[in-house]
């Protein structure tokens, strides 16, 4: 399947990451909207949270989980953060393999509202 976070995912493409278990790789968005911009991902190709079963209980968690020790490490937990997941057509969603995104070091601006 031609899935660029796949590729990052199994190695076919480098990408330096920030955290890897036997679930999720956290690796820096190659387009950051904010100071801190990561990127968390299922190593299993998930096409979005609509994908999800309940068997995924655990992944999901480990990959909430995960964001927040990266916000540790990198030290903007202390002031905040956000985490957005994009969710298909209307919530923006370009890329169609679950991620988690990871955004800080600075306070964020809050414009989400409908397109008019
Ligand atoms: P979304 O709009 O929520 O689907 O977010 C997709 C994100 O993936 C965007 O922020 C892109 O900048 C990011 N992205 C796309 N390709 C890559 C890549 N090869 N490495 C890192 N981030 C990427
Ligand atoms: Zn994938």
């Amino acid at each position: 399947m031609d899935c660029i976070f796949c590729k990052i995912a199994n190695r076919e493409i480098p990408t330096e990451f920030l955290y890897e278990d036997e679930l999720v790789v956290a690796f820096r968005d190659i387009h950051p909207i904010a100071p801190v911009h990561v990127l968390i991902i299922p190593k299993r190709h998930i096409a979005s949270v609509t994908e999800l079963e309940n068997r995924d209980e655990k992944l999901v968690g480990r990959m909430i989980i995960t964001a927040k020790k990266i916000a540790e490490d990198l030290q903007i937990s202390e002031k905040g953060y956000k985490l957005l997941i994009r969710v298909g057509e209307y919530g923006g969603q370009e890329v169609g393999h679950l991620h988690l995104h990871l955004l800080g070091g600075a306070r964020l601006k809050e414009d989400i509202g409908p397109i008019k």
